[in-house]
């Protein structure tokens, strides 16, 4: 176990992606989300269990930065119809964050 599991370290800075321009889906892009750092960072900034660089047909990914597992599928299937928020909803987080 790493001494660094955990905290941020800042090396994400340098690994974060911006939300695809054309709509796709950040996690269909290759894109990870490390909660630890709060950032969406690409696949190259991660490693697997074994240490070694991330693949395409990793699925555990660890976080270059703070050594944490990031989550690389989104939680919900697409399609989930069990929705906890009503439409009004987020339409106002999306206004929050655009
Ligand atoms: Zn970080
Ligand atoms: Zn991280």
């Amino acid at each position: 176990m790493g001494e660094d599991k955990g905290i941020c370290r800042g090396l994400c800075k340098d690994h974060k992606v911006r939300k695809p321009r054309d709509g796709t889906s950040r996690y269909v892009s290759g894109q990870v989300r490390c909660q630890i750092c709060g950032v969406f960072i690409a696949r190259e900034a991660c490693h697997d269990k074994e240490d070694r660089p991330a693949r395409d047909e990793t699925v555990d990914l660890y976080c270059n930065c703070c050594n944490c597992m990031v989550r690389s599928r989104p939680r919900n299937k697409p399609g989930t119809k069990h929705s906890k928020k009503s439409q009004q909803e987020e339409y106002n987080e999306l206004r929050k964050k655009y």
